[in-house]
């Protein structure tokens, strides 16, 4: 069994795709973990991609990713960081797989409805950025 962190984009949440989401995510054996609601500051958004911090989209992801709710969440399951990988699809929706949420939902490159953890240390960071010192069911 392993845990990664999800977010549910502001423009996911925006566009009224919250329920479609959690749904692809209990279809695919996701055991949710843990949930809130997060209207992130600007410089919490910057703490979270602070990986990304000096590429040309960073002011611009932190932008969106602070500009309105949000919904983290932690999942589990067996191989749970690829398989939300897979499930998620291609950063840029114009790349990514018939079925996955990016094509389903997603609008561009940067407003791409989901974000998913891409490795066990990632994962173990984010988790904690969103639920410290929370005992996770
Ligand atoms: P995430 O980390 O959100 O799960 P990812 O791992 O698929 O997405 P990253 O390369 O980690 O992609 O980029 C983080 C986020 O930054 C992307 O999900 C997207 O919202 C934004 N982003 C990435 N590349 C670009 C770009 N070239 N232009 C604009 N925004 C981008
Ligand atoms: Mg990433």
């Amino acid at each position: 069994m392993e845990r990664t962190l999800t977010i549910i984009k502001p423009d996911a949440v925006k566009a009224g795709h919250i329920g479609d989401i959690i749904k692809i995510f209990e279809t695919n054996g996701f055991r949710i973990v843990a949930a809130r609601l997060v209207n992130l500051s600007k410089p919490e958004a910057e703490g979270f991609y602070a990986v990304h911090r000096g590429k040309p989209f960073f002011e611009s992801l932190t932008g969106f990713m602070s500009s309105g709710p949000a919904i983290p969440m932690v999942l589990e399951g067996e191989n749970a960081i690829a398989r939300l990988r897979e499930v998620m699809g291609a950063t840029n929706p114009a790349n990514a797989a018939a079925g996955t949420i990016r094509k389903l939902y997603a609008a561009s490159i940067e407003a791409n409805c989901i974000h998913g953890s891409d490795a066990p240390e990632t994962a173990a960071f984010e988790i904690s950025y969103f639920f410290p010192g929370v005992q996770l069911i």
